[in-house]
């Protein structure tokens, strides 16, 4: 048996911290913002080489006040690829403007830059890569397509913290960036939580006058905002977790580079590719595999935790009809949604785990 994921192991590794972190804002009784908040930003803006961390509510509310920050509204038109969560298409949808999908690359997964131009009318204002699986997208020609045609660059960093493109921290690279700390991501709130990262005073004060009802002096509303605050706790718990991140992508790392060595010569399985620009930090272990479900099927039997990432791409969901789209749109986007499957991907995933998981996909295929 091993799991998708296991959240009850990392708990146990750093109790004490944790509990004495939440039981000091229950005892200040700081539940919504406050210094623990506070000192999670000034921590996790350094993490990401960038000036500035505000932090949010949850990844798509960080998406959605990146995407508004950067003035982003109805009749507008933003790029993104066709492969990622739905998240990303729905902030976009937030702000009135229309997603417009391209596929993604066949070996990282990512925006494929090869594709972007085609996309681009009078009406786009940005490019939304997502750096999908923990793996950056291919930011070099994207921010060149983005200077060429006076575009935003917003990345979609929810599964990348930490990853590295060239040397250069996801969150960093274009003019703002969404992170999500979802229970499940690699940096994970004990609840829901997110965070915008920019190097752009202006966005970043915008974003925070936005989190919280638009008022920038309690009550004093000059601009209509939302309730995007994150809790107390949540800041507590990230900034505990902000010392062991590091280590914890290391375990997700290494775990990944046992998969691949133990995968290379699986007939019937082709493993992830890290591009030679990426420190990738294996969010999702995606490998593909021709007969997805039966293999799915197999493994969850022998006791596997697995999961697909994701089965449908953006343009065959039901709620994203509206963009006219049909199967055949975006080929490699869709194979991804045929074939992926995703092995159990935890810190501290052992190597015992990951023979396990491999002898039994074997026995699986
Ligand atoms: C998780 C995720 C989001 C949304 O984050 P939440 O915190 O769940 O709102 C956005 N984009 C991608 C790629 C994600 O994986």
């Amino acid at each position: 048996m091993v799991p998708f994921v296991d959240l009850k192991a990392q708990y146990r590794s750093i109790k004490p911290e944790i509990d004495a972190a939440i039981g000091k804002v229950l005892e200040n009784a700081s539940f919504v913002l406050g210094p623990a908040v506070a000192d999670f930003e000034t921590k996790f803006a350094p993490y990401t080489g960038c000036k500035h961390a505000v932090a949010v509510s949850t990844g798509t509310s960080a998406l959605h006040l990146a995407l508004l920050a950067a003035s982003i509204k109805r009749g507008d038109e933003v790029i993104i690829p066709a492969m990622t969560f739905v998240a990303t298409a729905m902030a976009v949808d937030y702000t009135g403007a229309k997603p417009v999908l391209v596929d993604v690359h066949p070996e990282s997964y990512t925006m494929d830059p090869s594709k972007i131009e085609a996309a681009i009318t009078s009406k786009t204002k940005a490019i939304m890569p997502v750096h999908l699986y923990g793996q950056p997208a291919d930011m070099d020609p994207i921010l060149a397509i983005a200077k060429k045609h006076n575009l935003i660059v917003i990345e979609d960093a929810a599964q990348a913290h930490g990853a590295e493109y060239k040397g250069r921290r996801c969150g960093s690279m274009g003019d703002i960036a969404g992170f999500s700390f979802y229970p499940g991501k690699n940096l994970g709130a004990y609840g829901e939580g997110g965070a915008i990262t920019t190097n752009n005073d202006e966005f970043a004060k915008t974003v925070k006058i936005l989190r919280d009802w638009g008022a920038e002096k309690k009550y004093y509303h000059d601009m209509k905002g939302y309730n995007y605050r994150m809790e107390g706790i949540q800041g507590a718990v990230l900034g505990v977790k902000m010392a062991y991140i590091e280590v914890w992508t290391e375990g997700r790392r290494n775990a990944g580079k046992l998969y691949g060595e133990l995968l290379k010569n699986v007939a019937g399985v082709l493993a992830p590719k890290t591009m030679d620009y990426s420190r990738h930090v294996n969010h999702v272990y995606a490998i593909r595999v021709k007969n997805r479900d039966s293999v799915l099927k197999k493994l969850q039997d022998a006791g596997i935790g697995v999961g697909i990432h994701y089965p449908i791409p953006v343009h065959l969901l039901g709620c994203f009809a509206e963009l006219g789209h049909k199967r055949g749109d975006f080929p490699v986007s869709e194979q991804i949604g045929d074939e992926e499957l995703s092995l159990p991907m935890f810190p501290e995933l052992t190597a015992e785990q990951v023979k396990e998981v491999v002898e039994e996909l074997k026995k699986a295929i």
